[in-house]
């Protein structure tokens, strides 16, 4: 039986997150009004507070809570802030595609730094397999010559170094991708600039230009390039990173959702409105019909999330779970945040309250680590047993 009570532990640790992500909270408007201004690693709060709540020892990756438990601490950090909690994180997109697809010997060596992940180009987004950087093998010097241009990348400012995605033969399609670590300070490798966004606006999105980038030919993620071309490293290895930070990404999403249904309650109910769970629609106010309405979609999304997390814990395929959830919560968070700006009218897109941010920071969901089309696509070769070629 699935159960998602938590543990006496765990609550501690989720009330211990809450208490703590309230503080990156009190810095959300700053950062999103100072685009780029990078919050410190410790907030002037957080370390008086890390001193009087002493943290929790949380199961580790190997016990099968472990994912479940991360998916409802993202939730919690991100109800206080997404962007101040994004730029507190030390590990990136690409710390993911290294655990899932590195050797052992990269994993020692890379694991420490924060790693990016750089997939999108001007003329490559949903679809990777038009990925146009190229990494040629220069066999005389045994280092990989890398060229092409990347957007968009996650923490592209902060990160040490990124794990790139390029081509060694086009003409090969998916069969020729493979992923490189490189390194900031590689000659060769620029960071042109800071892409400015509707939403997250604290986050470090950046672009990256590789101008005959060389790096070792140990670079390779997964090792050599024959083992590579076996899977590991290539572009499976890398895919199923997914799996995991699909999931992780929707419970991001359905942090900020919450975040707004618990402002718009405290509002409703400020306001005399009381919710009863118990009346049907005939006798509710259209605020409180409406607000519930918004609160079941919420849990039902929550619950696509768990589930996903849950399956990758047992050990079980989630492939097409982690795009359900991901694909839930990206229309349910849009929904969520709307709705409760049309429930409070001026309050709610007033910048006095962060709830006009949190809608603005939550389109990302529907959007990164695959579009809201994409998953869908993801779950109908799922349920009808297609594949790429019959469904794209
Ligand atoms: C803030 C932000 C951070 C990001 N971080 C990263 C990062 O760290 N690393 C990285 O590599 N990328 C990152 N991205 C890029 C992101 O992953 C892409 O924007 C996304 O994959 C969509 O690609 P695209 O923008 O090129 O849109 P396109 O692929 O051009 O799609 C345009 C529209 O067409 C739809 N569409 C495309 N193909 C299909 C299809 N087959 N069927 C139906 N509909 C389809 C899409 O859903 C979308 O609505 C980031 C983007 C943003 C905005």
């Amino acid at each position: 039986m699935i159960d998602f009570t938590p543990s006496k532990n765990d609550q501690a640790a989720f009330d211990r997150a809450r208490a703590s992500a309230l503080i990156c909270r009190k810095y959300a408007r700053y950062y999103d009004e100072n685009e780029h201004e990078m919050a410190p690693e410790t907030l002037p709060e957080t370390e008086a507070f890390m001193a009087s709540h002493p943290e929790i020892p949380p199961p580790g990756p190997e016990d099968s809570s472990y994912p479940t438990r991360l998916s409802r601490l993202s939730m919690i950090h991100y109800w206080g802030d997404y962007t101040v909690r994004l730029q507190r994180e030390r590990g990136g997109l690409g710390n993911a595609a290294l655990s899932a697809a590195g050797t052992d010997e990269q994993k020692k060596k890379w694991m420490g730094l924060c790693l990016a992940m750089a997939i999108t180009e001007p003329g490559c987004g949903s679809d990777p397999s038009r990925v146009a950087t190229t990494a040629v093998l220069d066999e005389e010097t045994d280092e990989w010559v890398i060229n092409g241009e990347k957007i968009f990348v996650t923490t592209g400012i902060r990160a040490d170094a990124v794990v790139l995605w390029a081509t060694l033969d086009r003409s090969a399609g998916r069969a020729g991708i493979k992923s490189f670590l490189v390194e900031k300070g590689t000659p060769g490798f620029d960071v042109p600039h800071k892409e400015k966004k509707l939403g997250i606006r604290a986050d470090d999105t950046a672009a990256y230009v590789f101008r005959d980038c060389r790096v070792p030919r140990g670079n390779l993620l997964g090792g050599d390039e024959t083992i590579a071309r076996k899977g590991s490293g290539g572009f499976r290895g890398v895919m199923k990173t997914f799996n995991m930070t699909r999931p992780l990404t929707a419970a991001m999403g359905l942090g900020l959702a919450e975040a707004a249904l618990d402002f718009t309650r405290e509002h409703l109910d400020e306001a005399g409105i009381t919710l009863d769970y118990t009346a049907g629609p005939a006798t509710q106010t259209a605020a409180a019909e409406r607000f519930m309405r918004l609160e079941g979609i919420f849990e039902a999304s929550k619950l696509t999330t768990m589930q996903a997390c849950w399956l990758a814990g047992e050990g079980k395929p989630n492939n097409m779970e982690s795009s359900v959830s991901k694909a839930h919560a990206g229309g349910s968070v849009r929904v969520i945040t709307q709705g409760c700006i049309e429930i409070l009218g001026a309050m709610g897109i007033s910048r006095e309250h962060l709830l006009e941010k949190w809608m603005r920071d939550c389109r990302i969901t529907d959007i990164y680590e695959g579009t809201g089309e994409i998953q869908r696509l993801i779950i109908a070769r799922g349920l009808l047993d297609y594949t790429r070629a019959d469904l794209k």
